[in-house]
């Protein structure tokens, strides 16, 4: 008979997005195994209210002063035992409650990157899906994990499923013996086929039906582009110790592959399974064990056939963005994401074109030198000024033409 461990006290940040809706769904199969301590999101108050009634946390925090207001008078007028916090504090705080042993870092974008430092910091069990934390300061995250004695477990789904095929025993931050190279595997977005010349006007509704995985609009509009699988890149050499060039990427259309690892003596490893995220999310909230994620067997007579290609960097040019960004170091990785945070927004807003989004990010990672990353104010500086060059380049391309 196996033993297991005790009750974990998890705390999600992000709790209203995606992945929290999938984290609560695999937490509410296991209430023997997982107590809700902490949920937090950004100004979603009544969708975190209702996850408070449901839920029960000891704590909830939102970003947004005003929102947390109204979300404490809420929780009173209800009855509720939750403590609101607010700001950029709260969610630090509800990050490194000592009560807590697991902290889900599921903000979108760079705004997960506090939180979730002040969680390494700690010594947390921290399952990472905001990537953007690894792009914008990874070498900083990675060594405050060690140093605060942090247990990285991906949940990004390729992530994920590379360290499921890593050795036993493996974890995140050093490079695994005997592996010669890391795969990632890509959808390729929904388009993949689209004619070169329809992108122009393809929009943010089109971006974000993708045609294997629901998922929040940021993280959809980068899978069309592949910006999300440049970024998955370079957190895969974070986690990984991986160089650049013993990352590459395969497109697989059909995201049963969630990635592979290929050992020196021409083994290669993969892992598979419907593309639902409370996979990943089951296995690392359980790991070292396995519990049920809720996710129905893959069927694989019934998918029949697997295919590959190579990226096409024509169409995906952000794809090589991320890979020269890597290669340039230091904060060149945050100006990339900031610059695609601000291109993203813009398009989502209907601001400016799909296309668009590659050329600004292209323009700002050369108007923007990198510089060496020695501290959390040479990342935010680097993001910031990013941000500032990205979106004055978006006013430029977001103008009207004044005459025909
Ligand atoms: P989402 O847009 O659905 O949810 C984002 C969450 O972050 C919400 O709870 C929102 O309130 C919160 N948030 C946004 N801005 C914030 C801020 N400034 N401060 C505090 N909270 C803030 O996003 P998602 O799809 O769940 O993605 C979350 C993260 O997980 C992203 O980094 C994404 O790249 C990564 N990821 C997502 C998936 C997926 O299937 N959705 C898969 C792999 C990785
Ligand atoms: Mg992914």
């Amino acid at each position: 008979m196996t033993t297991r461990s005790a009750q974990r006290k998890v705390t999600i940040l992000g709790a209203t997005g995606s992945i929290g809706a999938s984290t609560l769904d695999v937490i509410a199969q296991h209430p023997d195994r997982f107590v809700v301590t902490a949920l937090a999101a950004n100004r979603q108050w009544q969708a975190l209210l209702e996850l408070v009634a449901r839920f029960r946390p000891a704590y909830a925090a939102l970003l947004d002063a005003d929102a947390a207001r109204e979300l404490d008078v809420a929780v009173r007028r209800e009855g509720l035992a939750t403590r609101v916090l607010a700001a950029a504090e709260g969610l630090s705080e509800v990050a490194t409650l000592p009560e807590v042993d697991t902290v889900v870092a599921a903000i979108v974008g760079a705004a997960g990157l506090a939180p979730t430092l002040a969680a390494a910091r700690c010594g947390k069990r921290i399952l990472l899906a905001n990537k953007e934390t690894l792009v914008v300061a990874g070498g900083l995250f990675m060594a405050a994990a060690r140093d605060g004695g942090a247990t990285l477990l991906p949940i990004d789904s390729e992530h994920n499923a590379i360290f499921q095929c890593l050795p036993a025993g493996y974890h995140c931050g050093s490079a695994a013996p005997g592996v010669r190279r890391i795969l990632l595997t890509a959808s390729g977005g929904p388009f993949r086929v689209t004619a070169l010349s329809e992108l122009v006007r393809v929009t943010p509704d089109q971006a974000c039906a993708h045609p294997r995985w629901r998922m929040g609009r940021k993280i959809s509009v980068d899978s069309a582009t592949m910006m999300n699988k440049g970024l998955e890149v370079i957190e895969a050499h974070w986690l990984f110790g991986a160089s650049r060039r013993d990352i590459d990427v395969v497109i697989h259309p059909e995201s049963v592959i969630h990635s592979l690892v290929e050992y020196v003596d021409g083994s290669v490893l993969a892992q598979l399974s419907n593309p639902d995220m409370r996979t990943p999310i089951a296995q690392a909230l359980a790991w070292p064990e396995r519990i049920g994620a809720g996710v129905s067997p893959l069927d694989l007579a019934c998918i029949g056939t697997l295919n590959f290609s190579a990226p096409d960097p024509a169409r995906f040019p952000c794809l090589d963005l991320a890979y020269a960004a890597l290669v340039a170091g230091g904060t060149g990785p945050a100006v990339l994401n900031a610059a695609n945070e601000v291109a993203v927004a813009a398009f989502l807003e209907q601001q400016i074109g799909f296309l668009d989004i590659a050329s600004t990010c292209a323009e700002t990672l050369s108007k923007v030198s990198a510089h060496p990353v020695d501290s959390l104010a040479d990342a935010l500086e680097a993001d910031l000024e990013a941000r500032s060059v990205a979106s004055r380049l978006l006013k430029m391309a977001a103008r009207p033409r004044l005459s025909a």
